[in-house]
């Protein structure tokens, strides 16, 4: 099983809520805005989501 995290633009603050949580380093700011620069990384443990308080982030199953 492989996740795909994404990030909204549009909502993301900038906050950095998401890189300090994400146990595989997933996300880095650029630009004020959190890219999942190491997606296929991610393990589906939605720490980002619980902690991005905008809603900017879903991860989906792929
Ligand atoms: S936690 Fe949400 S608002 Fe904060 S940087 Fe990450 S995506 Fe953006
Ligand atoms: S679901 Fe977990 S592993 Fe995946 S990006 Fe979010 S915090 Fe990182």
């Amino acid at each position: 099983m492989a996740f795909n995290p994404i990030v909204d633009a549009e909502k993301c603050e900038g906050c950095e809520e998401c890189v300090e949580v994400c146990p595989v380093e997933v996300f880095e700011i650029q630009d004020g805005k959190s890219v999942p620069v190491n997606a296929e990384e991610c393990l589906g443990c939605e720490s980002c989501i619980e902690v991005c308080e905008p809603g900017a982030i879903t991860v989906e199953e792929i």
